[in-house]
């Protein structure tokens, strides 16, 4: 079974579009600001709250990275308009980040002002290393103007505790993640064991400090293993969330955590740029197109 997912996995880029959607739709909330929306309200009347991402990144003009802008802008009002549980999760690199410091300085305030006109939050999704350290230092500019901002930090990135120790406080807001990039094994851990370890004592320092974390993980050992940290440290369930990513079938678990009065935010990625975003996904798990894959066929042949 392994071998045959595997082989899906190297055959899907080659297949039409048509057929990879079909086959990541379960990671996707729409390809429209209504359709997203309407997944986002079914999300939160099943307890969940959401964090919207428009996929995308590394725009090419400035025209582009402003038209993103104001449509993440927008989606502010509607949020608000529809009393939504949601905020916005975004990256840097699709509001202009490659096109230089202020133009994606000027972008991100206008974000800023958006989020602070409702009284929203917004997050930086971490991008590959060549934009660690820029995403860090916009993230202490803007947090001057606005608190309610957070950011992403690697566990596979050997700096991250460091930035922790620098960072985290009180105030600090950060969603603590395993790292999808490829990285250079002198700035970053390889072994699997090696970043759950480093996973498991980066949330910890944070927690210890104060901070609020994002415990952002499909990893059950890692969810189980904080989970009774956790509760054994008496940290308050106002100082972290568990999030996952659309799609991914925890729905038991989490339904649990949600139950036990735990906050769980779902990273509810849309928009025309679904193609490579799904194509990670599909490659992280075989497994998930393997059964989709299965599921079409047994439906198709007991017609
Ligand atoms: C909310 C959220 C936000 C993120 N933001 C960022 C970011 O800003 N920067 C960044 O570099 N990375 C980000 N990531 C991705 C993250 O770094 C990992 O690459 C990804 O989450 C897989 O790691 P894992 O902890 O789930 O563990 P893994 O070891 O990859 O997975 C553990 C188990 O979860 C299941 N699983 C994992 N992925 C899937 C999937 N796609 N479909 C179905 N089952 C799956 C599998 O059963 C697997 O065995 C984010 C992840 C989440 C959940």
């Amino acid at each position: 079974m392994k071998l045959i997912n595997y082989l899906i996995i190297q055959i899907i880029p080659f297949l039409p579009k048509i057929f990879v959607r079909l086959v990541a739709s379960p990671y996707i909330a729409g390809i429209t600001d209504d359709e997203m929306l309407t997944n986002v309200k079914k999300l939160n009347d099943k307890g969940y709250d959401v964090a919207i991402d428009i996929l995308g990144e590394h725009v090419a003009t400035k025209e582009e990275a402003a038209e993103i802008t104001k449509r993440y802008a927008n989606l502010y009002d509607r949020i608000a308009l529809q009393d939504l549980d949601a905020n916005l999760s975004i990256k840097l690199t699709h509001i202009g980040q490659d096109l230089g410091y202020d133009l994606v300085k000027d972008n991100l305030m206008i974000l800023i002002d958006a989020a602070k006109k409702h009284d929203n939050f917004l997050r930086l999704d971490m991008e590959n290393s060549p934009y660690t350290s820029e995403t860090i230092n916009l993230y202490k500019k803007v947090f001057e103007n606005y608190s309610n901002v957070g950011i992403v930090l690697q566990a596979y990135m050997h700096r991250s505790m460091d930035d922790i120790d620098t960072l985290a406080n009180e105030m600090f807001n950060v969603r603590i993640c395993k790292g999808i990039y490829v990285e250079n094994e002198n700035i970053a851990y390889r072994g699997y064991q090696k970043i759950r370890d480093n996973y498991i004592a980066l949330v910890q320092r944070a927690l210890i400090k104060g901070s609020y974390v994002g415990i952002a993980s499909h990893d059950e050992y890692l969810i189980d293993k904080l989970y009774i940290w956790i509760k054994e440290n008496k940290i308050s369930t106002s100082q972290y969330e568990f999030q996952i990513l659309h799609g991914v079938p925890m729905e038991k678990k989490l339904q649990q955590l949600i139950k036990e009065g735990n906050k769980v935010r779902v990273y509810v990625p849309y928009g025309d740029n679904w193609y490579d975003y799904s194509i990670r996904r599909l490659k992280e798990n075989p497994k998930m197109a393997g059964y989709i894959i299965k599921n079409i066929f047994s439906k198709i042949f007991s017609r």
